[in-house]
This record gives C-alpha cells, sequence and structure tokens, in this order.
C-alpha cells in the first residue's frame, strides 16, 4: 500500500479519491491544488499528515497559508510536479486541463503508478508518456470510466487477441438531435448531463461528443491501438463502461452503476480489488440499449479519429481549440455547432506541428488557443 499524492485535490476526482481513501484506509502523503482555496486548506486540516502543493495563488493567499500550515506547504508551478516525483507514492492525477501533463510526466520518470484521470496527458503526449514509463518502470491506470472498462476487460488478455476496443458514450442531452436541430440549442441545456455530474467543460464535451472523441484518442495511446481497432457505441443508460471484442468474437464488457469511486478504487487496489466499494448493482429490470453514433450531427467524433490519424501535436490541437470555443459557446459567442467548426478550422490552419517534447506539446497548445479564439472573434 504505497501512499497517495492526490494532486488536483479539490477537484472532482480528487475529493472522491480522498473518499475512497478514508473508505480502506489508504495513507495519503501528499495533496496538491492549482489555487490556496478555503476548501484546500480544509481538506489538508482534514489530513494532517500529508505535505501541500500549491500551483498559484496571490501573495496573501500564500501568506494565509505558510501561517497556517508552515513548512508543510510548499508553492510555485512545479510544486505538484514535485510531489508527484517522490519515490514510492502512488499518484492520482485529477488536475484538470494541460496542467496535468508535467505531473504525469513527472510522476512516470519516477517510475510511480499514476492512476490517471488527466485526460489532456495521454491526449496530447500519449507517445512521451508511455516512452518515460518504459524507461523508468513505473505504470500507469486509467481512472476515466471508459478507460477503466477498457483495461479490467483486457485484463489476462493478449493484445493480439484483441480485435475491437468499443467506447461507450451515452450520447449525452442532444441524442437523437438532427444537426439543424442542434444549431439553436442553449448552454443551459447542453450543462444537463443525463446520468454523470461533471465540470462544465466536459458536461459540454459529452454534448458535443468531443469527449468521446478524445477518449477515442486516450484509448489509442493507452492501449497502443491502431485507429481502426477503436470504436464507438451510443449506450444511454451509462451502465456498460465499455467493451473489449476478441478475434474468437467473444465480447467482454465492464458493467455498474455511473460511480469514480469504483474506477478510482481499482487504479489504487489493482490486481487486488477493494471489499465493496459500490452497493451491489442490481440487474434485474434493467434495461440496456445500443446504437450507432450519429456521426453527421456530432461532427466531433470524425474530426477527433482525424486528429489521431495525423498524431503529432494535432490531438492537442483538437483539445485546446476545444476548450476555447466551448468557453465561447458558455459565453454565447458561438453556437453550439460552431464548436466542432472552431476545432476542424483550426486543425486545419496548423497542420503538422511536432509533439516530442514538452515544449512542443505547449507550443502548440498556445498556437491553437490563439488561431481559435481569432477565428472566434473574426465571426463575431
Ligand atoms: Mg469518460
Amino acid at each position: 500500500m504505497k501512499p497517495l499524492a492526490v494532486l488536483g485535490v479539490t477537484g472532482s476526482i480528487g475529493r472522491q479519491t480522498l473518499e475512497v481513501a478514508r473508505e480502506l484506509a489508504w495513507p495519503v502523503t501528499a495533496i496538491g491544488a492549482r489555487r490556496p482555496s478555503a476548501e484546500l486548506a480544509q481538506i489538508a486540516r482534514d489530513w494532517p499528515e500529508a505535505t501541500i502543493a500549491v500551483a498559484g495563488g496571490s501573495q496573501e493567499e500564500r501568506a494565509e497559508f505558510a501561517d497556517e500550515f508552515g513548512n508543510r506547504v510548499s508553492f510555485g508551478s512545479e510544486s505538484l510536479a514535485e510531489a508527484a516525483a517522490q519515490p514510492d507514492v502512488l499518484v492520482v492525477n485529477g488536475v484538470v486541463g494541460l496542467a496535468g501533463l508535467p505531473v504525469t510526466l513527472a510522476a512516470a520518470r519516477a517510475g510511480n503508478r499514476i492512476a490517471l484521470a488527466n485526460k489532456e496527458s495521454m491526449v496530447a503526449a500519449g507517445p512521451m508518456i508511455k516512452a518515460e514509463l518504459a524507461r523508468s518502470g513505473g505504470e500507469l491506470i486509467p481512472v476515466d470510466s471508459e478507460h477503466s472498462a477498457i483495461f479490467q476487460c483486457l485484463a489476462g488478455e493478449r493484445p493480439e487477441t484483441v480485435s475491437k476496443v468499443i467506447l461507450t458514450a451515452s450520447g449525452g442531452p442532444f441524442r437523437g438531435f438532427s444537426r439543424d436541430q442542434l444549431e439553436s440549442v442553449t448552454p443551459e441545456q447542453a450543462l444537463r448531463h443525463p446520468n454523470w455530474s461533471m465540470g462544465k467543460r466536459i458536461t459540454v464535451d459529452s454534448a458535443t461528443l468531443v469527449n468521446k472523441a478524445l477518449e477515442v484518442i486516450e484509448a489509442i495511446n493507452l492501449f497502443d491501438l491502431d485507429l481502426e481497432h477503436v470504436e464507438v457505441v451510443v449506450h444511454p443508460e451509462s451502465v456498460v463502461h465499455s467493451l473489449v471484442r476478441f478475434r474468437d468474437g467473444s465480447i467482454k464488457a465492464q458493467l455498474g452503476a455511473p460511480d469514480m469511486r469504483l474506477p478510482i478504487a481499482v487504479a489504487l487496489t489493482y490486481p487486488d480489488r477493494a471489499t465493496q466499494i459500490l452497493e451491489p448493482f442490481e440487474l434485474a429490470g434493467v434495461t440496456l440499449h445500443f446504437e450507432a453514433p450519429d456521426r453527421e450531427a456530432f461532427k466531433a467524433l470524425d474530426l477527433g479519429y482525424e486528429a489521431a490519424r495525423q498524431g503529432g501535436a494535432a490531438p492537442a490541437i483538437f483539445n485546446a481549440a476545444d476548450e476555447v470555443a466551448v468557453e465561447a459557446f458558455l459565453g454565447g459567442r458561438v453556437g453550439f455547432n460552431g464548436i466542432t467548426e472552431v476545432i476542424s478550422s483550426t486543425m486545419e490552419k496548423l497542420p503538422g506541428l511536432p509533439a516530442d517534447t514538452l515544449e512542443e506539446v505547449l507550443a502548440a497548445d498556445r498556437a491553437a488557443r490563439e488561431e481559435a479564439a481569432g477565428l472566434i472573434a473574426g465571426a463575431c
């Protein structure tokens, strides 16, 4: 039982990780967040044995923290990565956005186990992270529910026997809508996710299927798959978290209530399993539906495949353009369909950028943000 370094601890994954840690009596040696908030202070009081890493914050905010927590706390943009690079810790990376990438890289270099909830790491820099893990002997276990499901289905199987990895998508609140109908949907409607409660960007990303497109890229990088081996199926109940089809025709699936504490516990305990993280899932009376995604209405999916096919910095550009476009959509500056239009145009404007180093990934991310912001400003 290696002690946990929980980074992005004030976010949804961070808080649920602490619940699981409490439940399993798992030690927490470090916590970290981007800002010194009241919430972070409370967590620091609840876990007095943990050191505290704080990336940002004003002088006053930092001074307040230093007053209360003394030498338990370290400040600076490198502090989260430093916490992830300590020897013999299990790193839970729940940092939001590309800021999570240096944390993943630091943990990978140090040879630690990483429970990875930061999607952007694997999307923008999958090959780089895999190379670091191969060098250090570290391991990475996905916390994203779909990828945790695939990870569990693949356990004990040989890679060459896998014919398809099938990611499930709830379809979001606009399942069945045509592209015309999508033109007029509002941010309020987009923020109503039927099954999962999540942050704003990922909720909009679920409505556009951008989230699923990112997960396709994530799956390709995590499990060393070819593009044509990854499929998406719409499954509105969110009970089947994903599936794997094998060459003999067998399909394995992982099922359960939509609750992130399970993939978190799997990433902590694998190959062991914790005792009853969730109540037993009652199968009687449950009906499951599956349908093909509407790729005409939801263009994000094909754009994601295109980004994966291009490789290099294309996935990072896809991700950055989406983040800017979602922000603009929430602010009423572009329509719902405008989100994928911005992504598509940004990708066209920035072809062939490399992503072999952290600096190159960050540069592509910046370029894509500028390009997307310019496109949105020009369209207004
Ligand atoms: Mg997911």
